[in-house]
């Protein structure tokens, strides 16, 4: 029973830090490529690729990061 209202109660805040990071905050400039979209390799520095962390958006979803 204790296990379930834990469960409980991390589902709710999760949630709320889900709908709080959409409705305040819900875009924030990629941390990794800094809203350039694109990182560039440390072993072949004339290659851009699109950016793992935004998926090439340039920007992710405050918390999760997850892209669009
Ligand atoms: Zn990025």
């Amino acid at each position: 029973m204790k296990e379930q209202m834990i469960a409980a109660a991390a589902a709710l805040v999760a949630a709320w830090l889900v709908g709080r990071s959409i409705f305040t905050h819900n875009r924030v400039k990629c941390p990794r490529c800094g809203g350039s979209k694109v990182t560039r390799s440390s072993l072949f520095t004339a290659r851009y690729r699109a950016c793992g962390r935004c998926g090439g958006a340039g920007d992710v979803r405050a918390v999760f990061g997850s892209k669009k």
